[in-house]
């Protein structure tokens, strides 16, 4: 158990139960008086009725509220009061790299040699103390190419460590603020033995996390600077040290993430400005920045039965993609590597002609470098769809559990995968269009009796 005291984010003593914040919100939409009568349950620690069970965890009710309370933190406390109570859903042990079969294990039978490389590199290289770390992150390992292989890495010393958890920054959206915590002071512990005075990271949530999280909430304060990699992408364009050999001429549309909302917004211009250096002309989709749905990611954060959460989260997904399809762009572009591989994998569920990049890849096709777009997103869409299956079949034989382990034991190795004759059945499967097109429409089938919103 740790000794450091956690802060709540909520300000109850701002709080003038207005309701303002859970009636505009996106996904509740609650009439006012209903709004305040939640709030003032969520406070009380009372009966939820929506808020516990329907909430995506998108951040924007924060900065709806005009007095600053932060009434999202405080549905990540009853989220975690639910936790203590009733532990994990079976299924989470999918994006829990401690636990066994998870998605990093489980993808490591389907990724080509050259991503066994990038990754094998990144993982096990030890920063010195002039080093400027990239860090690549859990997700963005999931989609390796999107950034092996590139110039922009010959800046940086990439490294990847899957159980420094994004540091907590996913499970804290999902309220699991304690298990954040042991996270907050295992990656402290890292980056000060490694030595290391600026850490780069590829997504907004990890630097929000590190800079305002752990200090602000858990009570771990790093010592390091913390720098964006889109800020620096950016910055370096602006320079003309990275230079951009093409103009793309796409019309696109832009996915906020979630974490793109905190800091006041300060992450919403800057992938913009790269993608209309690159050419590319913005249609935005009717719901953006502060008012951004969802990938999907944050309906498994309010779960109700463990075997609904995947069709909860595709169910969202679709939404988002919809919102998208209707701007007219040719392509939606993420600048979260958590967000894109379940983007991706709406895609193909979908079966929607709509292209998706992460802002990486655009800055790359600019800058004259080849991807074999969209070959690689297609196979890792149907690699994780395939995961994704075998995931909810595993956690229907197994019970609801506790995040013990943080760090990886030598019994434990994401890297020395087993047989899995099943998922390697499933994925096989998913090569023929027939028994792909017949999932799809299976999925949707299942989609609508079994999600729970
Ligand atoms: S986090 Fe998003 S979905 Fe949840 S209550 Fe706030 S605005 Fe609504
Ligand atoms: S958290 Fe803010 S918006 Fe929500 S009820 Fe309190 S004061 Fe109003």
């Amino acid at each position: 158990m740790s000794k450091l005291k956690r802060l709540s984010g909520f300000r109850e003593d701002l709080c003038n139960l207005c309701g303002e914040c859970l009636h505009l919100c996106p996904v509740l939409k609650l009439p006012i008086e209903e709004a305040k009568e939640e709030i003032k349950n969520l406070i009380q620690k009372k009966e939820s009725k929506y808020a516990l069970t329907k909430c995506n965890t998108c951040f924007s009710c924060n900065l709806y509220c005009p007095q600053n309370a932060n009434p999202y933190n405080l549905i990540l406390e009853r989220w975690n009061d639910l936790y203590k109570k009733r532990a994990a859903p079976s299924l989470y042990r999918f994006v829990c790299p401690t636990e066994q079969n998870n998605i990093w294990q489980l993808l490591n039978i389907f990724l080509s040699n050259q991503e066994r490389r990038w990754i094998s590199k990144w993982f096990n290289y030890i920063p010195k103390p002039n080093d400027t770390p990239l860090l690549i992150g859990s997700y963005t390992q999931l989609f390796p190419f999107i950034i092996g292989g590139s110039k922009l890495l010959d800046y940086f010393k990439p490294i990847d460590r899957i159980d420094q958890w994004e540091g907590g920054a996913y499970l804290y959206q999902g309220g699991y603020l304690d298990v954040v915590q042991r996270i907050a002071q295992r990656t402290k512990n890292d980056f000060d033995n490694w030595g290391v005075k600026k850490i780069v990271t590829c997504l907004d949530a990890v630097e929000y996390v590190f800079r305002e999280v752990h200090p602000k909430e858990m009570g771990v304060v790093h010592t390091q600077e913390f720098v964006n990699f889109n800020q620096w992408l950016s910055d370096n364009i602006n320079s003309g040290e990275i230079q951009l050999k093409n103009q793309l001429n796409m019309k696109v549309t832009v996915h906020d993430n979630c974490y793109s909302k905190t800091s006041g917004g300060a992450y919403w211009e800057t992938p913009r400005e790269i993608l209309k250096k690159c050419g590319c002309r913005i249609i935005e989709m009717k719901h953006n920045r502060k008012d951004s749905l969802c990938c999907g990611f944050g309906a498994g954060a309010s779960w109700v039965k463990n075997f609904s959460i995947i069709f909860d989260i595709m169910s969202e997904g679709f939404k988002k993609f919809k919102e998208a399809e209707e701007t007219g762009a040719k392509a939606l572009i993420s600048y979260c590597g958590g967000c894109i591989y379940l983007l991706w994998a709406t895609k193909e569920l979908k079966r929607s002609k709509l292209d998706i990049f992460h802002v990486i890849e655009i800055a790359r096709l600019a800058m004259g470098e080849k991807l074999n777009y969209p070959k690689d997103h297609q196979k890792r869409a149907w690699d994780i769809i395939a995961i994704m299956t075998y995931s909810l079949l595993l956690s229907v034989a197994r019970k609801n559990f506790f995040i013990s382990k943080i760090t990886y034991d030598k019994e434990l190795s994401t890297f020395k995968p087993k047989k899995y004759r099943l998922l390697k059945l499933i994925r096989y499967t998913f090569n023929l269009l027939i028994i792909r097109y017949i999932f799809s429409r299976f999925f949707l089938i299942l989609m609508k009796i079994l999600k729970t919103r």
